[in-house]
């Protein structure tokens, strides 16, 4: 609607109680009107993502959609959409986020609900396009048609990974880590075990060693990085955008202590989340100090650290002695 059905007058756009809404400035009148539902599916294909470049205003790349019909639901404006503009079909259709600030679109208020979905098919313009192009994430061209800018920020946020950070010493592992290890594997998309590599403490085996001896207890699991680190643990995690910390808690004994440890940790970066495990029953008393004295005195540590700690203990032992 351009004119004003009152006196002929052309209407114009002005913000009144805080709202948008379309006005006569000649006679006062004020067109009350709904913001139009509208769709938008970020498309997901190959490593990357679809956008289109409009061939209309306003110019620019923008995610495929548009407005839904009368008598159509989101899941099929989306999937109409999808096939009109990319030529598509789309699997896996889920609702991502509703994006609704007036002025998301320049001309005219919209409620956008945004659609993710796996795209199958070959990829080819509709004419309303100068352009149809995947891009994987640092390819997305930073100035975007609408909020489509905001909301592919929101969307790459969303995918990022859970990465947990686990530290110690590690000297050596035992079975009570690699159980708290691998059930963490299950909560996170990627567990990095941090080998404390401190120059002014004292270990049996190197830092070298005791990489060499994860990795071998580990072998096969993926998800895992096994790397030393020196430094706070904090600006550690930080470096390897790890968001939680790994700590296992064998006994009442140990929780006062860490607990302490996680105040610390948060003062000094209060992006980590502290995440404890309890050990398995039948660890709650191991550890790696008990491992190496039974072990320097001659006694039997089967069951209670990985094959290859045993043999690289008695190895060890033996040059000592
Ligand atoms: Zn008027």
């Amino acid at each position: 609607m351009k004119y004003c059905s009152e006196c002929g007058k052309r209407i114009t756009e002005k913000e009144i109680e805080g709202k948008r809404r379309l006005v006569c400035l000649h006679c006062g009148k004020i067109y009350y009107q709904n913001p139009f539902p509208t769709v938008d599916i970020i498309i997901e294909k190959g490593e990357g993502i679809v956008l289109i470049n409009r061939k209309n205003p306003p110019y620019g790349w923008a995610l495929p959609g548009g407005f839904v019909d009368y008598g159509e639901s989101l899941e099929e404006a989306a999937k109409r959409e999808v096939k009109e503009e990319t030529n598509l079909d789309i699997k896996e259709l889920k609702q991502f986020c509703v994006y609704s600030t007036p002025g998301r679109d320049p001309r005219f208020h919209t409620i956008s609900t945004v659609f993710t979905g796996k795209g199958e098919g070959k990829l080819k313009a509709s004419d309303d396009a100068k352009e149809i192009k995947i891009f994987k994430k640092d390819e997305v061209p930073s100035v975007l048609a609408f909020d489509h800018k905001r909301i592919l920020e929101d969307y790459f946020n969303s995918q990022v990974k859970k990465i947990a950070l686990y530290p110690g010493s590690f000297d050596p592992i035992t079975n009570g880590h690699l159980d708290v290890i691998k059930r963490s594997l299950f909560l996170f998309d990627k567990v990095i075990i941090g080998v404390s590599d401190n120059p002014l403490k004292k270990f049996l085996f190197t830092t070298k060693e005791r990489i060499e001896i994860i990795k071998e207890a580990l072998r096969g699991f993926s998800n895992v990085e096994i790397e030393s680190f020196r430094g706070l643990l904090v600006d550690y995690a930080r470096r390897r955008r790890a968001r939680f910390l790994i700590r296992g808690l064998r006994a009442i004994s140990d929780f006062e202590y860490e607990f302490q440890m996680d105040l610390m940790n948060r003062k000094l970066n209060s992006q980590i989340e502290t995440v404890y495990l309890m050990t398995d029953q039948k660890y709650s008393y191991l550890s790696s100090s008990i491992v190496k004295e039974i072990a320097q005195l001659g006694g039997c540590i089967k069951g209670l650290v990985p094959d290859v700690v045993e043999k690289r203990l008695s190895e060890k032992f033996k040059n000592i002695s």
